[in-house]
């Protein structure tokens, strides 16, 4: 059974944001990129899989810009098999992304669909339940546990206040949180040994599909810069300055 992991170029976790002066986005100029993520916990889910045998390929895609090649290089050094670049310059929103990955499914024809629950940059949380929808499959969304055997994936669920189990038809979509699994380190031969793995590069035109966006950003705004605090020297002027300056005491 082949999987297909969907992983996504970022804005690197560690990088402090900028919006941009006209406010129409965030700032990318000479910013570090990385895989989101939620998507390293996938490709790693579809690794430990194919360890254990369940799965027997792992096919990374990703819909960006020719520098999203190292997200995909990363992936492959991470375990993956082989990956599709579907190339655009231009921003891809989550259904035109979902429409794309419905067409690879046709190609590829994969028994699992592991993608993040979020992209971190549009925080979207929306292409792997479209993609279900489009593709007909089942979704299991915010996994935190996965077992698949007998044609199902039994996945646990994180959910307001506990966790549920559900068991799902394969091909099934399967969106990744957080405790999932903890991503491995690429080793440099893996790194080495990834350069020589096959990358195909295609276009969204190949897939007829159309990546016209349907929503337009009207703003972007940076949260209040928060006041500096200050230090008081006894309990009586913490109680003094909540009782008359922050007025939360009565
Ligand atoms: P989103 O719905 O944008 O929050 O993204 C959820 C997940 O969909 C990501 O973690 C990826 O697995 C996948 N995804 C979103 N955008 C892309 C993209 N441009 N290329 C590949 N996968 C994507």
């Amino acid at each position: 059974m082949k999987a297909l992991v969907a992983v996504k170029r970022v804005v690197d976790y560690n990088v402090k944001v900028r919006v941009k002066a006209d406010q129409t986005g965030v700032e990318l100029a000479n910013v570090k990129m990385a895989m989101n993520p939620f998507c390293e916990i996938a490709v790693e889910e579809a690794v430990r899989l194919k360890e254990q045998g369940v799965i027997t390929e792992i096919i990374a895609v990703t819909v960006g810009p020719e520098a999203a090649q190292e997200q995909l290089r990363g992936a492959m050094a991470l375990g993956a098999d082989s990956a599709i670049l579907i190339k655009s310059d231009e921003e891809v929103q989550p259904l035109a992304v979902a429409r794309l990955l419905k067409a690879v499914c046709d190609q590829v024809q994969p028994g699992l669909i592991i993608m993040g629950k979020q992209a971190i940059d549009g925080d979207n949380n929306q292409t792997g339940q479209m993609l279900a929808a489009l593709a007909g499959y089942a979704q299991a969304t915010f996994a935190s546990k996965l077992v698949v055997a007998d044609g199902k994936a039994q996945v646990t669920r994180e959910i307001d206040g506990g966790l549920q189990t559900i068991e799902v038809n394969l091909p099934a979509v399967v969106t990744t949180d957080l405790r999932l699994n903890e991503p491995r380190y690429a080793s440099l031969p893996n790194i080495m040994k990834a350069k020589k793995k096959p990358l195909t590069v295609t276009t969204a035109g190949d897939y007829g599909v159309d990546v016209t966006p349907s929503i337009k950003t009207l703003k972007v705004a940076a949260p209040k810069e928060r006041q500096a605090g200050i230090k008081v020297k006894t309990v009586a002027e913490l109680v003094e300055k909540l009782k008359n300056e922050a007025k939360v005491l009565g």
